[in-house]
């Protein structure tokens, strides 16, 4: 499979002929191509999005949601295609991309198709003396780059409420997992999108990705990402004062009272931690349980995850795929090692899996479960963005908030507890931009999205991300 960039309408190879292998993680095998682009296309793309601002931004809404919903469309008459590519690039699979992640950014596209069409601005009256009425103005050419582990999930997540909102977007895929990014560039085509709106360029970060963040005419940045990389973009955006959205890396907590619904809460806990290998930024890494019921929860946990079936990803039954790529699969095996070293105690898993067959040489790591570790140890302080969680005990509600709040990141909690005061309250205090109480992952994309502390900076959803991808300016009319 030989993939293109998409600039201004046309499926492009980079100016510069390079090109780069896309590797399947389940097989470990090379089994296609992707731009190696550089600065010369963002160039290239940056034009064509200059070029089909005006018109683009001047658009009635309603036509512009138009546009959504036929992308929407788009997907969906090739949902089984999407389906397969996510699968076979991610590794995750395939069930989980039929049921989270093709039909999410179908929805996406639908969700900013209809939100774009309710947005509205604020006024505010000096009574007898002015008006003030304040628009909200596309920003112009945009920039979105997103990472690997949720990849046309999370690119139409910013792609589709950049472009409702008016703005011509020049977006970026991981460099590891472009293909869906790929297929949708042939739905723009294929629903008629008019040149230069969406612009698709595939390459790694430090090039492409680079030459997006520092580019003068690229106006807002919205990033998804690891911490580290969000700090470098962060450095060269700033003295350029473009507009950031900043979504980076998180340690969720997930902490279970002993007064919960306990079948309720052992299920989701399964998914919170393992659901697509560990690699979903809200996955609840370190459990952290009221000592009461700590015996019972590690002994039924552990028997639990022990059965989970690690397999190719493109078997209907497989519940655990494969992890992103051979250097993400030694880096979660380090930190097993790292959290042996520490004294940790493995109850299940902390190995790699050998598959047969064409699964030989993929990347596969069974579900792990580290127990004994101090709150400070490093597997439970650093992202490691697998298939590892840790649990630690707690013995009164300070505890477990100091245990969820003692780390850098803040990206989202999960509570667990039948006592709806005690989840409020901690709710209220915990450090974390979206928190669950008695569930996992049950969005509404109509609510802020994002973190706090090292987890991020600013919100996406609803209204938020509209505001984030317009900008305000107030006009006083003297009565
Ligand atoms: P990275 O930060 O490595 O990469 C994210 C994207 O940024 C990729 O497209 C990457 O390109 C690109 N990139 C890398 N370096 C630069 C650079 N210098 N300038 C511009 N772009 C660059 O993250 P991962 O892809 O490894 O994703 C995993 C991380 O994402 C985890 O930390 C996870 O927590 C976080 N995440 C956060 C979410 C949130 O909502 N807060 C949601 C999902 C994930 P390339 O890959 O081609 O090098």
């Amino acid at each position: 499979m030989r993939i293109q960039n998409y600039i201004n309408s046309e499926l492009l190879d980079p100016q510069g002929g390079k090109h780069l292998d896309n590797i399947e993680p389940a097989t470990g095998k090379v089994f296609g191509t992707i731009p190696d682009s550089q600065s010369e296309d963002v160039q290239m793309a940056v034009e064509a999005a200059q070029a089909a601002f005006p018109s683009w931004s001047s658009l009635d809404h309603n036509e512009r949601a138009k546009y959504m919903f036929a992308i929407a469309d788009g997907i969906r008459a090739r949902f089984e295609e999407f389906v397969a590519a996510e699968s076979q690039d991610n590794g995750k699979p395939i069930s989980l991309a039929r049921a989270v992640d093709i039909p999410r950014a179908i929805s996406n596209f639908e969700h900013f198709g209809h939100a774009i069409t309710q947005f509205s601005s604020e006024s505010h009256s000096m009574p007898g003396v002015a008006i003030n009425y304040t628009l909200r103005q596309p920003i112009g050419v945009v920039g979105c780059i997103s990472p690997w582990n949720l990849p046309i999930y999370l690119f139409s997540w910013k792609i589709a409420p950049a472009l409702a909102a008016g703005n011509c977007v020049i977006a970026k895929p991981s460099e590891v997992t472009p293909l869906t990014g790929y297929l949708l560039s042939e739905v723009c085509k294929e629903v008629g999108l008019p040149p230069g709106v969406l612009n698709i360029l595939h390459g790694t970060g430090p090039a492409v990705g680079d030459a997006i963040v520092t580019h003068p005419k690229i106006k807002a940045i919205s990033f998804t990402g690891g911490t580290t990389t969000g700090k470098i973009i962060a450095a060269k955006a700033a003295p350029m004062f473009k507009k950031l959205s900043l979504e980076l890396g998180g340690k969720n907590p997930n902490i279970i009272f002993a007064d919960c619904d306990y079948d309720e809460m052992l299920n989701t806990t399964v998914r919170s931690s393992f659901a697509n290998q560990g690699q979903i930024c809200l996955c609840g890494s370190r459990i952290i349980v009221e000592d009461k019921i700590y015996e019972k929860f590690v002994k039924d946990f552990t028997e639990k995850v022990s059965r989970m079936e690690v397999g190719d990803p493109q078997n209907d039954g497989t519940q655990m795929g494969a992890l992103v790529s051979k250097s993400h699969m030694e880096k979660v095996l380090s930190y097993i090692e790292i959290a042996k070293e520490e004294g940790g105690t493995i109850e299940t898993g902390g190995h790699q899996v050998k598959l047969d067959d064409r699964c030989s040489d993929g990347y596969f790591v069974r579900p792990t479960i580290i127990t004994g570790l101090s709150p400070n140890a490093r597997c439970n302080q650093e992202e490691i963005f697998g298939p590892v969680v840790t649990i630690t005990p707690f013995s009164s509600v300070e505890e477990a908030l100091s245990l969820a709040n003692g780390v850098v990141y803040g990206l989202s909690c999960t509570i667990w507890t039948s006592n709806i005061k005690k989840a409020h309250n901690l709710a209220n205090e915990v450090e974390a931009g979206v928190v669950w109480i008695n569930c996992w992952l049950l969005r509404d994309l109509r609510t802020p999205f994002g973190g706090m502390k090292a987890s991020g900076v600013g919100r996406e959803g609803g209204l938020e991300v509209l505001r984030f991808f317009t900008e305000a300016k107030n006009v006083c009319v003297k009565l």
